[in-house]
């Protein structure tokens, strides 16, 4: 095994050690600047928050690209599926030590993989730029925007933007989704006179719902499965909860992910009426969340180019939208179009279930490699690719 392979899997360790909750990112932001700047990339640090941009410079003449890591772990508390736990444990010897948070989204493995593209592309003479952008406070789709709101990538003007985000394909695996993504995310307030319509309005908003939370890893798995045809063209997931006004006037809280983001007038036109029937009204504490959508040309020359270099088996063709996560890597692709590859991270042999904010998250660490690869591959092609 290459020495930055090795290297590179104790750093992701370090990090599953010690995960930080978003906007606590201070030590793997820390990691990750040392590294780069060690790198030789020109690095800025609290960008956003924890954020780090660290710029690698080749010569003039070629594009600007933006490569994309999360560095946030998960709530343990809040943001994991209820399954049934197995009484396997894939971290032993660096599981967290943090009570309340654990890389159960696997952005240890993102951070890792962008440090060990950076190093590799800071070893190669390139043309143009990439921008590596470390993001905090992804969990709670915050930090992309804090991040673009300092202005400092969109000075680079980048041309395209990219990244990975972990999924329970095999490791050696990577998924594009040419137009697909992930779903936007609406908050609905419903204010209404009395507790007895809180349970019809509840019941009511749950109708709208199209798919229902996996409720076991079995059924995760075969979700999982089907965004690689064409079965969820659409997709509404509900998420409720009830809370006070100031004045104690109960409150239905109703949580939309919705695919694709074109229908959230619609629905937000049928809560309102649920809610004047019940005798209350709606409330929008703020404009949804857009979805994030990868774009249709880049993200096929991708898997065409990841084909090419890797093999065709390595790389699947999702077709649909996954529709229980969504990602603040959205306003990324905003500014510059590109996309969000699924790296398969699952290892059936074993049993890592590579599934995302199940309490039994497990990586296979082979697939850190596979990333580093695939995606240095990527962006080497992309800034050879003129305007
Ligand atoms: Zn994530």
């Amino acid at each position: 095994m290459p020495i930055l392979d090795d290297e590179l899997i104790e750093l992701r360790r370090q990090i599953h050690r010690h995960p930080e909750l978003a906007g606590e990112e201070r030590q793997t932001a820390g990691l990750v600047a040392e590294q780069l700047r060690a790198a030789g990339l020109d690095v800025t640090t609290g960008v956003g928050g924890h954020g780090v941009l660290a710029v690698l410079d080749g010569s003039a003449g070629g594009p600007t690209l933006v490569y994309r890591a999360d560095m946030d772990a998960v709530d343990t508390e809040r943001a994991v599926l209820p399954f049934p736990r197995a009484d396997r444990v894939f971290d032993d010897g660096f599981a967290s030590r943090v009570p309340g948070a654990a890389h159960l989204c696997g952005h240890d493995l993102h951070t890792t993989i962008g440090v060990g593209i950076a190093r590799t592309l800071a070893q190669t003479p390139v043309r143009g730029r990439v921008a590596f952008v470390f993001q905090p406070a992804e969990e709670p789709l915050q930090g992309a925007r804090a991040m673009l709101d300092t202005g400092l990538v969109q000075r680079l003007a980048p041309r395209e933007s990219y990244a990975l985000h972990c999924a329970p394909f095999p490791a050696g695996t990577i998924a594009v989704s040419p137009g697909y993504g992930l779903p936007g995310l609406d908050h609905i307030r419903i204010v209404l006179p009395d507790d007895d319509a809180v349970a019809g309005v509840t019941g009511a908003a749950a109708a709208l719902g199209t798919v229902e939370y996996p409720r076991s890893i079995d059924e995760y798995h075969t979700r999982f499965q089907s965004v690689m045809n064409a079965s969820l063209q659409e997709s509404v997931c509900v998420g409720q909860w009830t809370d006070r006004t100031a004045d104690g006037r109960p409150v239905a809280n109703v949580l939309l992910r919705v695919w694709p983001q074109e229908r959230f007038p619609a629905l937000r036109e049928q809560v309102s009426l649920l809610a004047a029937e019940a005798g209350g009204h709606a409330e929008f504490p703020g404009d949804p969340f857009p979805a994030m959508v990868n774009a249709v040309d880049l993200s096929t020359a991708a898997g065409h180019h990841l084909s090419a270099a890797l093999g065709p088996e390595s790389v699947l063709w999702a077709r649909a939208s996954w529709p229980y996560n969504c990602e603040d890597f959205a306003l990324f692709l905003h500014e510059a179009p590109g996309g969000q590859f699924y790296l398969g991270v699952a290892d059936a042999a074993t049993g890592m279930n590579g599934a995302p904010h199940t309490p039994d998250f497990a990586a296979d660490e082979r697939a850190i490699a596979h990333g580093v690869r695939a995606m240095t591959s990527l962006l080497t092609h992309r800034l050879t690719v003129r305007d």
